[in-house]
């Protein structure tokens, strides 16, 4: 299989290095699974590297993709003039560590994704989980190097009722005290206003909790289908229940759309089932075979300055992405869930109204252009930052609690 990136004219006036004739060692900067990838597609070209360095401590000393992972400090004891490949999404804040280091032929790895040759892939990522993780990379290193304020993907929020009930959830669902289903118009009326401003979204994702306990998600699928402005819409949906006929014939034989299940191994024991019914109605689907997860954000009073504030928001909002729950947006899905909840302090720099009718257009591009301007939310004081932030901190996937998780009480006069 050979897959190919569908927006290169994005990229066409970057630099294409030559990794081949360097007359360097080359390492890679993080080994993860864009890591996994660049490793791959390095191999096909018949192009040696010396190492992986990766900034987590856990991983120091370990094996990957057969190479050694190094840390920082080892990289540069052994590797004072290598040429590093950053194969990370957190493209800016590594250039700027190497570069404090010394370090001057630093690399994206964009130019590794254009085409990829899955033939003799064997890392852990699926081939489609992979495309996923490299399609986000590329979104999120685009957006670091040219500051466009442009969005990438909206996360439809439809409900906050879920079949499981993970300690970990990065959208915090076991703190829900009343678990519910969003309005399927307003959701699609908000979605309509909000590309209506941006002219065009690569992906629009339905997700939860668990999107597939939405009695409406048929519909709102269905009246998806005349939206030209979307390249990709998919629905997440963690592997405990099997689409409904309605459901999976709104979705049969559209290009555009997506089943992603997340396996999340005794908890998600309907994939197979699952995956045969997509079959059966042509629908496309990718299985996201998670090892760990990245620990969820702290919530708590952060004692962070303007500086530290203004520099985590802009990393966890790096990825480009809108989410929209309840009739409002945020640039953060830690934000959009602990915000909903009320367990941040109110404060209007959270979110953009959706209900906002006088210069909506003008309010959202100024909403979403916010972490070039370092203008973070209010929110980012009482919170650790999501996993772009928090990049060490990995945790079980997936572990259960029959427990109501509560917020620390947070007043608002600590910030
Ligand atoms: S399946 Fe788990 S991680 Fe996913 S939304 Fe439900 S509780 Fe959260
Ligand atoms: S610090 Fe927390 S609230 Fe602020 S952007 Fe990061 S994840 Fe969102």
């Amino acid at each position: 299989m050979i897959y190919k990136y569908t927006h290169p004219e994005y990229f066409r006036d970057w630099d294409k290095p030559d990794f081949a004739n360097l007359e360097k060692p080359l390492v890679l900067w993080g080994a993860g699974k864009i890591g996994g990838v660049a490793d791959h597609c390095l191999k096909k070209r018949g192009i040696n590297y010396a190492a992986f360095c990766d900034i987590a401590k856990d991983k120091w000393g370990t094996i990957f993709c057969e190479h050694e992972i190094i840390s920082p400090d080892e990289l540069q004891k052994r590797y004072p003039d290598a040429a590093v490949i950053i194969t990370s999404v957190f493209y800016s804040s590594t250039y700027e560590m190497l570069q404090l280091r010394g370090y001057r032929e630093i690399y994206d790895c964009t130019s590794l994704f254009m085409e990829i040759d899955f033939s003799d892939y064997t890392f852990w990522a699926s081939k489609e989980y992979s495309i996923r993780n490299v399609e986000q990379c590329l979104a999120a290193i685009l957006e670091q190097k040219t500051m466009s304020g442009r969005i990438d993907q909206i996360f439809l929020n439809i409900t906050t009722k879920c079949s499981l009930r993970c300690r970990d959830c990065s959208l915090f669902i076991p703190y829900v005290s009343s678990p519910c289903n969003y309005c399927a118009d307003d959701i699609l009326s908000d979605l309509n206003k909000v590309i209506d401003s941006l002219q065009y979204v690569r992906i629009v994702n339905f997700y939860g909790g668990e999107p597939l306990l939405h009695p409406d998600l048929a519909q709102m699928i269905r009246s998806l289908k005349k939206e030209q402005r979307i390249d990709r819409i998919s629905i997440i949906s963690n592997g405990t229940i099997i689409p409904n006929k309605e459901v999976l014939l709104a979705m049969a034989d559209e290009e555009r759309f997506m089943v992603r299940l997340s396996d999340y191994k005794e908890h998600s024991p309907k994939i197979p089932e699952i995956t045969a019914c997509l079959e059966q109605y042509g629908i496309k689907y990718e299985i996201a075979n998670y090892t760990y997860w990245d620990k969820q954000s702290k919530i708590g009073f952060t004692g962070h300055t303007k500086e530290e504030l203004t520099a985590k928001f802009r990393l966890c909002t790096s990825c480009n992405v809108l989410f929209l729950i309840n009739r409002k947006g945020y640039l953060c899905s830690t934000g959009s869930a602990v915000c909903n909840m009320g367990g941040f302090p109110y404060s209007p720099s959270n979110f953009i109204d959706l209900l906002d009718t006088e210069n909506f257009s003008e309010k959202l591009i100024n909403f979403i252009t916010r972490p070039r301007n370092g203008e973070y939310m209010d929110a980012c004081k009482y919170c650790s930052g999501n996993h772009c932030v928090q990049f060490e901190e990995k945790v079980p996937v997936a572990v259960q609690t029959k427990e109501l998780l509560k917020f620390p009480s947070l007043t608002g006069s600590e910030g």
